[in-house]
């Protein structure tokens, strides 16, 4: 498509939103010729303009800042000496780990608007709204609205956090996931209302530099329900010896502020309990920003969740219109909406690309990690697919011995028939890096065996994920064989 460099008000195409979704398709938009403007709300503290959306600014990127800080601060005082490592006065300074976390931030905040102008994209601070196919009123942050005329539009507003009545944010005793990674101090006792991902996550951290209680009041009775439960059950069993206190089952019913505290009821099994703490973080999912993004005349069709309606190719039900990312269906993953946001571009410079949903890595980064792509056992029983499963364990993985990490698993799970690699599941150190590997030979259609097959240097982490695809033929050389395994199963 022939860009339009030059003209001003006029593109091919205009994003509204700048995180991962967004900013990605942009560039990919800018890089096949397309004259592209991104339009972006994000401010900072400070009120400056800043690109990435959530994911950069309050996000993957903070909070595995913040994970990784803790993470060595524990180490240091929990570890070391195993190593024969004598640390003495060992203290937090949290200034300067948040002062660490912001940098990284800004780092890569300021990366995009580098990489924006690289590729002659043109930044738009300020608020999108789709009036038609091919209109966008924009609200910038300085000077007039103005309407801009496009080709196409991509819809890329991201979501944000699930507010709950009974404990209703106010940014100082109960915070959302973006006030959970800016305290300044640590508090003693924290209450977490859902455990999932960004509970764990954010539990981790500040269980690590120092919380001395640390709840976690989960609605379901099933922990981690998307997670093959072999992996579940470990992951249970570590969280719990770390001394995240995980209550399944229990529903937060009402908070009240009481002398500097914040007092949560719950009820658990019909039982009515309550206690204070010092801060209570709700994480309990997120909803698509699909509130005003477009004019009722332009009739933008929803669904019944508030995710704006997309067929396989994110195409809206206005032609020309995409929409990408946290604000459409399926899991709210950065790397998913990039993905999105590559194809899209693609397909609207006329190029045929896909995304293969079936293959979407998820990581959870606590310590152990948790990781996973493709299906879980559960969900090949109930869609009666025959398979046959591998498992090995880092407790017999020199590396993992070595690191002092011998926790955790790998499985492999396999067409019974074809023995084609249907799902990988992964608990253990650093299995976040480990799972790509599944994901290539998966995306290539790898049979366990071609991964069987496969040499793996050692001493390696990855040498786990080679025994348990030979697992899966029975044949597993650094482990006893655990009965079933190998076996076929449905
Ligand atoms: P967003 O990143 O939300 O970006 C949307 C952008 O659009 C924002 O900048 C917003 O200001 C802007 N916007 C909204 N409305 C308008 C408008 N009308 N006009 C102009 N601009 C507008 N995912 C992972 O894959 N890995 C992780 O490790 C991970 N960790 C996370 C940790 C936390 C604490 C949180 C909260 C999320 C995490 N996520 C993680 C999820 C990830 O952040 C999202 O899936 C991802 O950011 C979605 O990208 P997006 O581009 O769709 O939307
Ligand atoms: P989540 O869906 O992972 O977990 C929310 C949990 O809260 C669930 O277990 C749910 O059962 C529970 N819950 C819901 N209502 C409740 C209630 N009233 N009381 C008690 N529990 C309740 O959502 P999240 O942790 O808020 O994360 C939001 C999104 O951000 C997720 O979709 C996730 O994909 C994404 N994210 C990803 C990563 C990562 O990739 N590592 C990290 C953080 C966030």
């Amino acid at each position: 498509m022939a860009g339009r460099k030059g003209e001003t008000g006029r593109y091919d195409v205009v994003v509204i939103g700048a995180g991962p979704a967004g900013y990605v398709a942009a560039i990919r938009c800018a890089q096949l010729g397309m004259k592209t403007a991104c339009i972006d709300d994000w401010r900072d503290e400070a009120g400056k303009p800043r690109l990435g959306g959530t994911c950069l600014n309050a996000g993957c990127i903070p909070s595995k800042a913040l994970l990784e800080s803790s993470e060595l601060y524990q180490a240091v005082r929990n570890e070391f000496a195993d190593h024969g490592i004598r640390v003495r006065g060992v203290s937090l300074d949290l200034a300067t780990l948040q002062a660490r976390k912001t940098s990284i931030v800004e780092t890569l905040t300021d990366g995009i608007a580098t990489l924006f102008q690289a590729n002659g994209v043109e930044w738009l601070p300020g608020r999108g709204r789709l009036l038609e196919a091919g209109r966008v009123a924009l609200t910038p942050h300085k000077g007039k609205a103005r309407t801009l005329e496009a080709g196409h539009v991509i819809l890329a507003t991201g979501s944000r956090p699930i507010s709950l009545d009974s404990a209703p944010v106010d940014g100082e005793l109960i915070l959302d996931s973006s006030g959970a990674l800016a305290l300044d101090t640590v508090p003693k006792r924290v209450a977490i209302i859902g455990a999932g991902v960004i509970g764990l996550e954010l539990g981790s951290v500040w269980k690590r530099l120092g919380a001395e209680q640390m709840i976690l009041f989960e609605a379901q009775t099933e922990f981690l329900p998307m997670v093959d439960a072999s992996v579940r059950r470990v992951a249970l069993r570590e969280f719990e010896r770390q001394g995240l206190d995980i209550r399944l089952g229990t529903r937060v019913t009402a908070t009240r502020r009481v002398r500097g505290k914040v007092e949560v009821t719950w009820q658990h099994n019909g039982d009515a309990e309550k206690q204070s703490f010092d801060r209570l973080i709700v994480a309990v999912g997120r909803i698509p920003n699909s509130h005003d993004i477009a004019a009722p005349e332009a009739r933008l069709l929803l669904d019944e969740w508030g995710y704006v309606h997309v067929n396989e190719h994110c195409e809206t039900n206005i032609p020309g219109v995409h929409a990408i990312g946290d604000l459409v269906r399926g899991p709210m993953l950065a790397h998913k909406g990039a993905e999105e946001g590559i194809m899209v571009a693609e397909r609207i410079a006329g190029h045929a690309a896909f995304v293969d949903y079936d293959l979407v890595p998820s990581v959870i980064y606590t310590h152990p990690e948790i990781a996973w792509i493709g299906r879980t056992e559960a969900e090949l029983k109930n869609a009666g697919i025959a398979f046959r499963s591998g498992q090995f364990p880092f407790s017999a993985n020199g590396r993992a011995r070595a690191h002092g990490h011998p926790e955790g698993l790998i499985r492999v799970l396999a067409d019974a028939e074809t023995d084609r690699i249907l799902g990988v599941h992964m608990i253990g150190d650093c299995v976040s890096e480990l799972l790509s590997a599944a994901g290539v030979g998966m995306s290539l259609g790898a049979s366990a065996e071609d991964i069987a097959l496969t040499m793996f240097a050692h001493p390696t982490l990855s040498e786990a994920f080679h025994e348990a695809a030979m697992a899966v033929g029975g044949h597993a050389i650094h482990a006893v064989m655990k009965r079933g395994q190998g076996k076929a199963g449905a």
